[in-house]
């Protein structure tokens, strides 16, 4: 029997894939995704969903502006998805206050309220009293926040998997326990990809795999640095809401969800590869959530989990074609913020794959040309 050649094929099933897939598929090309798992089975089933544009007060100008037109694309890309897959991704629009506990931290946020001020976006100073109006169970020892009213959230694993539902629903192909082992690759040009059951041709390849990024990547001699930043969290349920907002510092965030949960968020190991929740991290958490919100301690405890936040060397994710290699696209390595940057990365990835140029600068996202020796497999 002859194998299906398809216009493009996507290797990986997280949040980055699946925005991705759905993407083509609006633009009616063939597309098969690949997951080695299900679908949202790694990262992007840990995050606690915020889109915190503004709350992660990211360092690079160009990824901020990504971020902010992301978070922006939500409300229309939640009623798409709820009308394509019948999922309500849990679009939350009601803000996140970024807590000051220390002098030092209220001056931080000052400056950069002037700062998102100055670029048009919505954030004010709040003293402590006006954030214990806004939020009664905070603690009494914060001495400030800084509120950003358009920081939203949704819940991560329902937003990945309306993706891939509407992409099929348009058209595309999902397989998943499809372990890509590698690219097939003929002078320099990608032609198909490799799995147990065989080679499956196509004109392109988009890896979105996430920390197995670098992996996959190096049989063909393709040197793509990802490595995974652990994060554990928990959550608890109440049977009275606590929280309206977020609530967001340096080193913890209680992010309130349907149906009486909180999300209590997230530690941070680089280089960690297991999936192992620790007593370490979780009383760490605790003991953070309870200088914040006190009451939580009386909360029912819910349940913990982990995931690997893919990484990059330098701080932002890879978005582009790789130089030495044509028609090898990838979208990997959004450490902490996949889940605001996936409708923004489906629509450059699609744009890239279809050879038009996309409506925002990317060029800080290239992929690096380092290669381990060529294998050519
Ligand atoms: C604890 C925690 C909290 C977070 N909170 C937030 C948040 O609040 N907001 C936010 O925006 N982001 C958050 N993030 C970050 C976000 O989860 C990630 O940036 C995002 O999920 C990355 O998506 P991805 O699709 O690139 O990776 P993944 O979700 O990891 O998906 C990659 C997929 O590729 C598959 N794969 C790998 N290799 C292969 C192969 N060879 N063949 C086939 N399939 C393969 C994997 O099985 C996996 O399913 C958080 C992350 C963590 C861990």
């Amino acid at each position: 029997m002859k194998t299906k050649t398809y216009e493009t094929v996507i290797v990986g099933g997280g949040v980055i894939g699946c925005s991705i897939a759905f993407q083509l598929a609006k633009r009616e090309t063939s597309v098969l995704l690949l997951e080695k798992e299900r679908i949202a089975s790694q990262a992007s089933s840990a995050a606690a969903g915020m889109l915190g544009a503004q709350a992660e007060l990211m360092e690079s100008r160009t990824l901020f502006e990504l971020a902010r037109t992301s978070r922006s694309l939500f409300p229309v890309v939640s009623a798409e998805l709820k009308e394509l897959s019948g999922i309500d991704i849990g679009l939350v629009r009601k803000g996140l206050l970024r807590i000051a506990l220390t002098a030092e931290e209220a001056d931080r946020l000052r400056k950069h309220i002037s700062c998102q001020q100055s670029l048009g976006e919505q954030a004010e100073w709040l003293t402590a009293r006006q954030a214990l109006e806004m939020e009664p169970e905070l603690s009494p020892n914060v001495l400030g926040a800084m509120y950003i009213p358009d920081d939203g959230q949704v819940v991560a694993s329902d937003l990945t998997n309306a993706f891939a539902r509407s992409a099929v629903a348009l058209g595309a192909e999902i397989q998943e326990f499809a372990d890509v082992e590698h690219l097939v690759v003929e002078k320099e040009t990608v032609v198909g990809i490799k799995t147990k059951d065989g080679i499956i041709p196509c004109n392109q390849v988009v890896v979105a795999a996430g920390v197995g990024t670098e992996s996959l990547l190096k049989p063909n001699g393709l040197h793509v640095p990802v490595y995974p930043v652990k994060g554990e969290c928990y959550s608890v349920k109440t049977s009275k809401p606590l929280l309206e907002k977020t609530i967001y510092t340096d080193g913890c965030y209680l992010v309130p969800k349907r149906y009486g949960e909180i999300v209590v968020g997230a530690t941070v190991k680089k280089h960690a590869c297991d999936r192992k929740v620790t007593l370490g991290g979780i009383s760490s958490l605790m003991q953070q959530a309870e200088r914040l919100l006190p009451s939580i301690m009386q909360a029912e405890w819910n349940r913990a989990w982990s995931g690997m936040r893919p990484q990059t060397p330098h701080d932002l994710p890879y978005l582009g074609e790789h130089p030495r290699c044509k028609g090898l696209f990838i979208a990997a390595g959004h450490y902490r913020n996949g889940i605001l940057l996936s409708p923004i990365t489906g629509i450059i990835m699609a744009d890239l794959v279809e050879g038009k140029t996309p409506r925002w600068d990317i060029s800080a996202f290239a992929i690096p040309e380092t290669v381990h020796s060529y294998t050519g497999v």
